[in-house]
This record gives C-alpha cells, structure tokens and sequence, in this order.
C-alpha cells in the first residue's frame, strides 16, 4: 500500500483507448482529479477498429452521447451481426445476430424446441427466429424493445464507425469537459528509484510531465506497461494463428448494409465494415501462410468499390499482459493485449478496462489488493473472449489448406474443449460467470459451423409435435411481420 493520494493522471496515448479512458474518468470524476492526455499527431494511431459490439450503447449512454449526434460525427451505420462466410465449410453462411433467439422458456431455452423440429422433420433455419437476422438480410432497423403484444424479444445493435471521426470525437468530448491535451512524443519515462513507480515522462521539447497514475494508451508500442515496467506478455499465436492484417478503404456502392461481413479465405479471413460515406475493408491472414504481397492482392482483387488510397499492412502479436495493472500504471487498449478484429471485442475491451478502472480508482493510493482485484477480473475476462474466438478457427470442416488443417487440428484450451463437447452431445451451453459472449452467441457459432447438438432438453417432451410445429409458425410470422413494418436503415440514419 503506497499512501500518496492519486490526484494526477496522465493518460500516455489518443487512439480510441486513450480518448475512452479520458472521456468516462473526466466524466464521473473530473471534479476530483486532474486528467492530462499525451498524444502525437506525428506519430497518429493505428486507424482501424470500426465495428463494435452491443455494451457500446449503454456505455455512450452513460456518457451522456446523443445517438444521432453520435451517428452524424462519425459517419456511423448500425450493426445488428456478423455475417460469417465459408467458416465451417465454403460455401456456408451464417450471422452471429445480437439479440436473443425465439422464445425461451423457463429452464429450457429455445433452440431446444428447433433441435426436436428437426428431428421431426420440419426443416426451418435457426435464424428464422432472429429478429435482428430478418431485419439484416432486408436491410432494415429501427428500435425496437420487445415486439408489441407478445414477450418476445426487440432488436440489439451496435455501430460500425469510422476510428479517426470517432477518436476526434471522444477527444472533443473529453476536452470539453476539462481533460488537458498535450501534443508531444515521449522520449523518456522516468522511474522512483526507490519504488519503482513511473513519476514523470519526458516529452522530446524537454517538457517533463509528473503523475500519481499514469494509464498506457500507447497502442501495440506499449510504451510504459512493457518497454519501461517489463511486464511480460502471454502469447497466444498458437491458437490464435492469425497475426498480420492489410487494410484498405473502398467507395460505397449499394445499400448500406446493417452488419459486417467475415469472409474466411485459405489463410485467415476478410472484413467488410460499411460506413454512410464508405466501406473499410481488411484481409487477416498468417503470415506463416500467405505473404503481404499476396494478401494485397487478393484483398484489392476482392473488395467492391473503387480503392480510397493505398493499402496498409498492420502486423500485431496475439495475447495480453501478464499484469494489466503494474504498480502506477494500467495498461488499456492495444498496449494492454490484443486477439485479433474477430467479433470485434477490442473497443469492448477499452471501456471495461475505464470502467473497472473507475470502480477500483486507487484515490487513497495503492492498495495491493485493488491491483489484484483488476488483474484477476481482467485476466478473465480476456480468456472467456479468447476461448470464443479460438472456437471459430477449431470448429471448421475445410482441409483445402495447410493454415485450415492446421486449426482443425490445434489443441485448444480445456474449458474450451468441454464447452463443445457438451453442446455438441447434449445441446446445453453455459454462459461463465460474467462472460461477454452470451449462450447465444455461442450457439450460433456452433450451429453456424455444423455443430448440431443431437439430443435436446427433456422438457420439450411436454409439448406435442403438433404444438412445436405451430410454436415455429406462430414465431416466423411474427418475426416477418415486425420486420415487413421496419424502415430501411438508410432511412433510418437519414440519408
Ligand atoms: C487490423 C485491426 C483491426 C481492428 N478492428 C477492430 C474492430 O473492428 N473493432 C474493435 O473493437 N477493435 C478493432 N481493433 C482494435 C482497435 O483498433 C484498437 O483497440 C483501438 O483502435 C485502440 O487502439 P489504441 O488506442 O490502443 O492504439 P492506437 O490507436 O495505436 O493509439 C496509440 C496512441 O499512442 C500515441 N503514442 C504512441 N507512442 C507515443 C509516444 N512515444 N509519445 C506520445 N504518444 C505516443 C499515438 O500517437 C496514439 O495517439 C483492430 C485492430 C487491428 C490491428
């Protein structure tokens, strides 16, 4: 335990991580605590990390964020999925759709019902009973909580956006509210001799910036967590294969599609994000299986508008820090870890480290078990997301190439290994603890990639077949009833 009270932080970064962190402490502590934030526009930010996830809705709402505002600033469309193509096999396609799946019954959830209409021969799709699936594929959305008369569930989203517009927007935000920008390259980090905490950085004009905290946005440089603390990296690239991406930005043609598509390729796999004013596209591959000169060709060859500018090629390692939190400094973002674009959980990842950062604000100085505290929820946290995405590499039929046999045949982790096992064999799935992916979540991946449970839950027994055949009805006219009154999403962003 240190006593110095914490009244200075210094945030070292303004990618996405750092203007977050900024916006959500100066928000709920700025009266309490003086926030500067050190960036550098020569050095910029990494320029991708344009999907999210649904936790970013009432996360900006905590901030208090206008959604049209929000939508208008930063060119953003909605996002109600993943499209997975040529995942399990090619040729296959599914949608990790947000939001829940037919109607649940207590202690026996729906998919149990459709596991036993495919045994008696009714051959429906999973996602007839998605709300936010019919509404992607027809290209509509609107809010809706709950569909009206019935307690079936509404539509989850999130936004696709673009990362400069959205990074200047947080800064404006952050700015306005009292954070202290500063503009500058840190050339050297300066350490207690006693304690070893970080006291000051020194900026390349000589000026020496002093912090009671100080919070690692430096991105995959991971300036202070790891070139100045040496704290250690867990490598996760035996699992995670994927370790290179090349991104380049396209002209919209079409309709705005309201989610992104994942395009699996012989060595990785293909993003296609669409924005209002264009489409960012990026192919993520191995580079132990394909070159960076192959993987731009084949992405410039598969892209659909006009390229805006060159491509870029991004290389990353998979993995995290062995402590996200090492004496006074916190790591968030890309200095913090990273597992790869898929499922788009690295902006997820942002706002809990702020959050958690937040709950556990050392004001009274550190306490050694508050460190503990954030380390041992955060180590969780990352591996509950990396077992889900692993999940989507391991669980794939094609042997059309050396980088696919290869996932087919990885070891993976144990909870992992069970986790299918038993879905596969019983057609039960757990959510662990506060785990971001859902149990339905999982389960579309599973089924998505072939992985048809063979038995179901007892309970479903206490319907007839003539009752589950009228439930499945009842439940696809509903859904295409609600979605045939939607608006268009161009429409619904106004353009
Ligand atoms: C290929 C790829 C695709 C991705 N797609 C998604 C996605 O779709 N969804 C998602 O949620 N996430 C995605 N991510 C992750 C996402 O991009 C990042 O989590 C997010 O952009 C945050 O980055 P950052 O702020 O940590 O780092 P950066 O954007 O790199 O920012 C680092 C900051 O540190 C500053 N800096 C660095 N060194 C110094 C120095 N010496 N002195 C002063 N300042 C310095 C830089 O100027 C910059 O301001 C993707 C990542 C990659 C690599």
């Amino acid at each position: 335990m240190q006593n110095n009270k914490v009244k200075n932080v210094v945030i070292v970064g303004g990618g996405t991580a750092g203007w977050i962190t900024a916006s959500l402490l100066v928000k709920v502590l700025g009266k309490a605590i003086n926030i500067t934030l050190v960036e550098s526009s020569k050095i910029g930010t990494i320029g991708v990390g344009e999907a999210t996830i649904p936790p970013i809705i009432p996360f900006n709402s905590a901030l208090g964020i206008n959604e049209n505002d929000f939508l208008k600033a930063t060119k953003g469309t909605i996002k109600l999925g993943i499209q997975f193509e040529n995942w399990g096999k090619v040729g296959d396609r599914y949608m990790h759709a947000f939001g829940d799946i037919g109607k649940n019954f207590p202690f026996c959830e729906f998919h149990h019902f459709w596991v036993k209409s495919l045994q008696i021969g009714l051959n429906s799709n999973f996602w007839d009973y998605s709300l936010n699936y019919q509404a992607a594929k027809q290209n509509k959305f609107q809010h809706i909580n709950g569909i009206k008369g019935t307690n079936l569930p509404g539509i989850q989203y999130a936004y696709h956006f673009d990362a400069s517009l959205y990074a200047k927007y947080l800064s404006q935000f952050a700015q306005n509210q009292g954070v202290k920008l500063i503009d500058g390259i840190v050339q050297k980090v300066n350490l207690n001799e006693q304690n070893g905490f970080v006291e000051s950085i020194k900026l390349e004009n000589g000026k020496v910036i002093n912090g009671d905290l100080f919070v690692d946005c430096t991105g995959l440089k991971s300036l202070l967590i790891e070139q100045t603390l040496n704290t250690g990296f867990d490598d996760w690239s035996h699992w995670l294969p994927c370790n290179r991406a090349v991104a380049v930005q396209t002209e919209s043609i079409g309709n705005i599609r309201p989610y992104t598509r994942s395009i699996a390729h012989q060595a990785g796999w293909q993003w296609q994000i669409p924005l209002q004013h264009r489409i960012g596209n990026g192919l993520v591959y191995s580079a132990k299986h394909l070159t960076d000169d192959a993987a731009t060709d084949q992405l410039l060859s598969s892209v659909e508008g006009e390229p805006i500018g060159e491509p870029r090629v991004i290389p990353y390692r998979t993995g995290m820090r062995r402590k996200h939190w090492n004496r006074n400094v916190v790591a968030i973002g890309l200095s913090a870890g990273f597992f790869e674009p898929l499922e788009s959980t690295n902006i997820h990842l942002i706002q809990t480290g702020a959050t958690r950062l937040l709950k556990l604000f050392p004001h009274n100085g550190f306490n050694l078990s508050e460190v503990a505290e954030y380390n041992s929820q955060t180590n969780t946290e990352y591996q509950r997301i990396r077992d889900f995405i692993i999940l989507h590499y391991k669980l794939t039929e094609r042997n059309d190439s050396e980088f696919w046999r290869q996932c087919q045949q990885m070891d993976i982790p144990e909870s992992l290994e069970s986790k299918m096992k038993l879905f596969k064999e019983t057609g039960k799935v757990f959510r662990e603890q506060d785990e971001l992916f859902t149990e339905v979540a999982w389960k579309q991946v599973m089924i998505g990639q072939g992985a048809t449970p063979k038995d179901y839950h007892p309970l479903v027994n206490t319907l007839s077949e003539e009752q589950i055949q009228e439930l499945m009805q009842n439940l696809r006219t509903i859904i295409n009833r609600t979605v045939d009154a939607m608006p268009t999403h161009e429409s619904f962003l106004g353009i």
